[in-house]
């Protein structure tokens, strides 16, 4: 007897959003997201010289065994070091997020650690195959540098990462569990989709990632909206010393809501974690360094700051950081 398909599961070979009302909207909200944009210019916002990058401090090779430190290296790549070792997620180094070498979002603002500049790598997290997240080059350098990593994928997306010339792969499901050393690694549920062309619609799974390290527990949502399943990913796998969360890219909301968290809505999801009442610190990433959607490029991390304080939670567990920034746990 075969075992029920997972709510999230349509075949073999394609996934959906298990929850009622957050299937993303297709070609045609694409469409008329398109014409909008053309009607009326989204607000660009500043000048990109408002986001600095700053001087990173994370420790080389590695740090301590009893040291957790976080690296923003733009967008949803960040360097955690934890447990004496060294994790990146969503490796992306490249300067667009697109198939194409002259069209799609270039970057705003430089990578915070230059690839060739990064410690040695020990595990790495590939959330799902959009372009800002899966970029084939970021991999293939790191698949040639750091060939002992351990990759972390969801279902489906292995073929593509070691097809970049990475060996040490591990596709997850959601709540699926696998560990590298002393790093345990569990697939979360996440509500998005995946693509790379137009017919590959949701034949990878996308997923957020739980990773406890020692006794240190971390979580990456990877791309997200918001979903009725971060209580039980805290309960399960927290409580978290600290959680990664997208706060960018929601506007406008009739096409991003089903996809994108806003800020308010990435504030919601900390605290269904349970942060608030287990002290920990919230990473506001995945903004300010591509142009993907309408909003102004500074507005998430003000927007995040403004709900942080209505909802009552502490201000030094909210770190916004800025490119390259380094911040122990
Ligand atoms: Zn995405
Ligand atoms: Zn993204």
């Amino acid at each position: 007897m075969t075992a029920p398909r997972p709510a999230h599961h349509v075949a073999t070979d394609q996934f959906r959003n298990p929850w009622l009302g957050t299937a993303p909207a297709r070609f045609a909200g694409l469409l008329r997201w398109g014409l909008q944009r053309l009607v009326r210019r989204s607000a660009a916002g500043p000048d990109r010289t408002v986001f600095p990058v700053v001087a990173s401090a994370f420790r080389a090779p590695r740090a301590r065994a009893d040291t957790l430190a976080v690296t923003w290296i733009g967008h949803a790549t960040a360097l955690v070091q934890v447990a004496g070792r060294n994790l990146l997620t969503d490796p992306m180094f490249g300067e667009r997020a697109s198939p194409m070498p002259i069209f799609g979002p270039r970057r705003w603002v430089s990578p915070g650690v230059a690839l060739d500049g990064l410690p040695p790598i020990d595990v790495v997290l590939l959330s799902h195959n959009h372009y800002d997240h899966f970029d084939v080059g970021s991999v293939r350098r790191l698949a040639a540098r750091h060939p002992d990593a351990d990759w972390f994928v969801p279902l489906r997306l292995g073929r593509a990462v070691r097809a970049c010339g990475v060996e040490r792969v591990t596709e997850l499901d959601w709540w699926e569990r696998a560990s590298a050393g002393e790093f345990a690694v569990t697939a979360t549920p996440a509500q998005h989709f995946s693509a790379r062309g137009p017919f590959d619609r949701n034949r990878t799974l996308w997923c957020g990632f739980a990773v406890q390290a020692g006794d240190r527990r971390i979580f990456f949502a990877g791309d997200t909206g918001y979903h009725p399943e971060f209580r039980r990913i805290g309960e399960t796998l927290g409580p978290f010393d600290l959680a990664l969360l997208p706060v960018g890219a929601y506007e406008p909301r009739w096409f991003m809501r089903p996809v994108h968290m806003n800020p308010e809505e990435a504030v919601r999801a900390f605290a269904d974690l349970g942060g608030d009442t287990h002290d920990t610190m919230m990473a506001a990433i995945h903004w300010g360094t591509f142009k993907l959607t309408d909003e102004p490029m500074d507005e998430p991390p003000a927007r995040t700051r403004a709900a942080w304080r209505k909802a009552r939670l502490r201000d030094d567990l909210l770190w916004i950081p800025r490119h390259g920034e380094t911040r122990r746990v």
